[in-house]
């Protein structure tokens, strides 16, 4: 049977460029198609410190590296007056203490400029729009803006379209997700915070003072730019205005400590909404596939996990990809989607936790005994994986207990 190439990846995102790059290191023919033209804006510009193990492995460190980005070095929570930082360089897990705040445009573009380097074919502009699976190679229908339709034989796909979902919508692998629905409204600023008081190496999450299941991401930028954005459950965006921009504006009046924080600033890209975007599938591989990233499941925005979720897919993906195209028996559910989930598991519990109200007790808590502080700075540096840190090995029982106990002192 003839290939077109070996392996197909759908999308050019941070899961699919670097699945690209690993697996054009490897040796393997990649053909990456993608539907958009790059720069294209996306959110999701706060990454954490897991991030930087996977990049590096992907050979990405130092062209992203001369990029300039906002240094990150830990996350600050706020809650009307209770105040919480967490520094990476205070954590559990042996690792990178910083990484970087990305304007997701320049990020996504570098990284695909660099798959391309290794040699990965990247078609823009095109989407997958028809896909039949198959252990002995599979077939993806592709159509160009000019309507065009062409077939493309690989031997393996890996779907790395983020909420496009292509092949759990082609495939009918959709699942709802444990979370509820939540929406975002965001916007680029010039924020013109001065003074000190204000950290640019940190995200700053702020929970609403009167309704803790809404919060504020505040991310700076290098340039005196920043991401903004509110997220919170339907009810709450019936209370704001219809136009977005008013209703971004309205949020952030709402909220005491961050309109102080914003008074001076001013929009510099209209407000865009986004809602219904935590998703789950019944299955991450199938025939001749793997789903990557968002494409498998999102879960939601609070602990940035998104992109470290895509590059840890996307790194395991390649290894057992590699493994398979070079012969050997490969078992994907074990070697890919269970120690994937584990991870994706440990973040669900504190996501759960966040909008229960547990975690957000344990983070505000005044005085957090260090070596327990450490090991929840791990995971919120993204080192979710680390079986060694009791708060991931044992993650719904110790977070229990946890918040058991800070809520006593609350
Ligand atoms: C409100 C909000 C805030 C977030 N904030 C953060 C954050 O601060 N930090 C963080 O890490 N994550 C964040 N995320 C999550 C983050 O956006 C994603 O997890 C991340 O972008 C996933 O990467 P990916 O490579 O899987 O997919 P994507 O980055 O979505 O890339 C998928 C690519 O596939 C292409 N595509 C789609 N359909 C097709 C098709 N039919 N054919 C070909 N190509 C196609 C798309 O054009 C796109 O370029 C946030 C998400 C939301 C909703």
């Amino acid at each position: 049977m003839s290939f077109d190439c070996d392996v197909l990846i759908i999308g050019a995102g941070p899961a699919g460029s670097v699945a690209g790059a690993l697996l054009r290191d490897a040796g393997h023919d990649v053909h990456i198609v993608e539907k958009q033209h790059f720069p294209r804006f996306s959110i999701g510009e706060s990454l954490l410190p897991q991030c930087m193990e996977y990049l590096q492995q992907a050979g990405m460190l130092e062209a992203l590296g001369a990029a300039g980005f906002q240094r990150k070095n830990g996350a600050a929570f706020a809650w009307g007056a209770r105040k919480a930082a967490f520094h990476f360089d205070e954590q559990f897990t042996a690792g990178w203490d910083y990484t970087w705040q990305v304007e997701r445009a320049r990020f996504d573009q570098i990284l695909a400029e660099q798959a391309q380097q290794r040699g990965a074919r990247l078609e823009f502009g095109t989407s997958v729009i028809d896909f039949q699976p198959g252990g002995d190679g599979v077939t993806a229908t592709l159509r160009d803006e000019q309507g065009h339709e062409r077939r493309l034989r690989a031997r393996f796909a890996l779907d790395a379209s983020g909420f496009g979902r292509v092949l759990p919508r082609l495939l009918c692998l959709e699942k709802p997700s444990d979370f509820a629905a939540r929406g975002a409204l965001f916007a680029h600023i010039e924020d013109r915070i001065r003074g000190p008081g204000f950290d640019r190496e940190k995200i700053l999450i702020t929970v609403h003072e009167k309704r803790p299941d809404v919060w504020f991401w505040l991310i700076p930028f290098a340039d005196g730019r920043a991401s903004l954005g509110v997220v919170g459950p339907p009810d709450y965006f019936d209370t704001l205005p219809q136009d977005n921009d008013a209703a971004l504006q309205a949020a952030v009046d709402s909220e005491p400590g961050l309109s102080l924080l914003l008074l001076a600033s001013r929009p510099l890209t209209p407000a865009r909404r986004q809602s219904g975007y935590a998703a789950a599938v019944s299955q991450l591989h199938g025939p001749g596939y793997a789903l990557l990233g968002n494409a498998g499941e999102f879960l939601d925005p609070v602990f940035s996990s998104g992109v470290t979720i895509a590059l840890h897919s996307a790194t395991l993906a390649a290894d057992v990809l590699t493994r398979q195209l070079g012969g050997e028996t490969v078992d994907w559910q074990h070697q890919f989607a269970t120690p994937l989930q584990r991870g994706v598991d440990t973040f669900r519990s504190y996501v759960s936790g966040w909008y229960d109200g547990r975690f957000q007790k344990v983070l505000f808590h005044r005085a957090p005994p260090p070596a327990i502080k450490r090991m929840i700075c791990s995971i919120l540096a993204g080192y979710a994986w680390d079986q060694n840190n009791p708060y991931v090995q044992h993650h719904q029982r110790r977070l229990d207990t946890l918040a058991e106990l800070c809520a006593q002192d609350f």
